[in-house]
C-alpha cells in the first residue's frame, strides 16, 4: 500500500503516522520528494481502512497495490484447489454437474428427478429446502422435511446433496448435508459466512446479484479466515440493464476468477438466464470458458414447479445438455 502525504505535512505528523503503521506490524518505507512524501507499507495491510486513512488531514491519497483477499488469492497459492465431496471432485481439471429441482416439493418429485439426473451423468443432487423468495407469500420450502427427503434421495441414488442454508440457527438440520449453499442474497451476510467457515463442509458460495468479483472473493475470504478452505465459487448472473433474461451471465467471471483465485468456479446457467431454452447454450459456453462445474435446475414437470419452473429443464432436456457439455469437455482436453 502506498500513502502520499500532503504538501506541508510536518516531520512530527509524519513520524506519528509512521509509528502508527509500525504498531500494526507493517514495514514502513519513507521516500521524500520535492513536494510530497510517499510512504510505502509492506506487510498485511488488509486491516487498514483506506477510507479512514484518506480522511486524515495530512493524506493526499492512498493506493492499494495488493489485493485485500489473501487466502483465496492465487498469488499466495498457485495450485488449483480441488474440493472433494464424497469422492466427487470439483476444481483442478475435475468437473461435476450439480442438478436437481429449485425446491424440494415431494418425495415422488425429488426421487424421480434424482434418478434421472444421475442417469444423465450428474454427480451431485441439488434441491432447496429453505427458499429465499422475493415474496413472503410464495412457497418458502419444506424446511426439515425437505432435508429429510434430500437425505432419502441421497440414500437411494448415492448422489451427495447440495442445499441452501439461510439461517445458522438451522445448522443442526444440515448435519448430513454434503455441501452448504450460500445463496446470492446472503453472499454478504458476514455473520453467516463466519459461521459456515467454522464447519468442515464444502461451501458453494453464489455471487450476489450486484456484487463484483472482488466482493465475491472477500466473502470467500470470510469463510476461509474462519478455518474452512473448501469453498466453491458460483457465478449465477448479475443485475444489468438487460431485462429480457432474469440476470446477465457474466461468463468472463470464469477466467477472471481463475486468474485471481485458486478456488473452483462453477456456473449456474439456470438463475443467470431464467429461461430454460437458453440454459443449454450457456452451460456449453461455461464449460468452454473453463468452468469447473455447473449447477442446473431440473424438474420432472416444470409447468407445475412451485419455484423457478420457467428456467427448469425437463429430465430429457437435461440429458441432452449433459451430453453436449461432455462433448465440449472432451474437445477441450
Ligand atoms: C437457488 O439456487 O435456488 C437460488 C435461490 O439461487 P440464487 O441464490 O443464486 O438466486
Ligand atoms: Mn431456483
Amino acid at each position: 500500500m502506498i500513502a502520499v502525504l500532503k504538501e506541508g505535512t510536518t516531520p512530527q505528523q509524519r513520524e506519528n503516522l509512521c509509528e502508527w503503521f509500525k504498531s500494526m506490524g507493517l514495514e514502513v518505507n519513507v521516500s521524500e520528494g520535492k513536494y510530497h512524501c510517499i510512504i510505502g507499507l509492506i506487510g498485511n495491510t488488509s486491516e487498514i481502512d483506506t477510507g479512514l486513512l484518506e480522511s486524515l488531514s495530512i493524506i493526499e491519497s492512498v493506493t492499494r497495490i495488493s489485493d485485500p483477499f489473501k487466502k483465496a488469492n492465487r498469488k499466495f497459492h498457485s495450485e488449483n484447489t480441488v474440493v472433494d465431496i464424497c469422492g466427487r471432485k470439483i476444481g483442478g481439471g475435475n468437473f461435476e454437474i450439480i442438478a436437481g429441482p429449485c425446491a424440494v416439493e415431494s418425495e415422488e418429485q425429488l426421487t424421480s428427478i434424482a434418478k434421472s439426473v444421475k442417469a444423465s451423468g450428474a454427480g451431485l443432487l441439488r434441491g432447496g429446502a429453505f427458499k429465499p423468495r422475493t415474496s413472503p407469500y410464495d412457497f418458502q420450502g419444506m424446511h426439515k422435511e425437505g432435508i429429510d427427503l434430500l437425505l432419502k434421495a441421497k440414500k437411494e441414488t448415492g448422489l451427495p446433496i447440495v442445499t441452501e442454508i439461510m439461517n445458522f440457527n438451522d445448522i443442526e438440520l444440515f448435519e448430513e448435508v454434503d455441501v452448504l449453499q450460500i445463496g446470492a442474497r446472503n453472499m454478504q451476510n458476514f455473520e453467516l459466512l463466519k459461521e459456515v467457515g467454522k464447519t468442515n463442509k464444502p461451501i458453494l458460495l453464489k455471487r450476489g446479484l450486484a456484487n463484483t468479483l472482488k466482493e465475491l472473493l472477500m466473502s470467500a475470504e470470510y469463510i476461509m479466515a474462519s478455518g474452512n478452505e473448501n469453498v466453491i465459487l458460483c457465478e449465477r448472473g448479475i443485475r444489468t440493464i438487460e431485462t429480457y433474461t432474469r440476470n446477465t451471465l457474466d461468463l468472463s467471471a470464469v477466467p477472471a476468477l481463475h486468474e485471481l483465485s485458486h478456488l473452483p468456479v462453477v456456473v449456474d446457467p439456470s438463475h443467470s438466464t431464467g429461461i430454460s431454452r437458453l440454459v443449454g447454450s450457456m452451460a456449453a459456453a461455461s464449460a468452454a470458458a473453463g468452468a469447473d462445474g455447473l449447477i442446473i435446475e431440473v424438474h420432472n414437470n416444470p409447468e407445475c414447479a412451485l419455484c423457478d419452473g420457467a428456467q427448469s429443464l425437463t429430465p430429457e432436456q437435461f440429458d441432452a445438455v449433459a451430453k453436449t457439455v461432455r462433448k465440449i469437455r472432451e474437445a477441450m482436453s
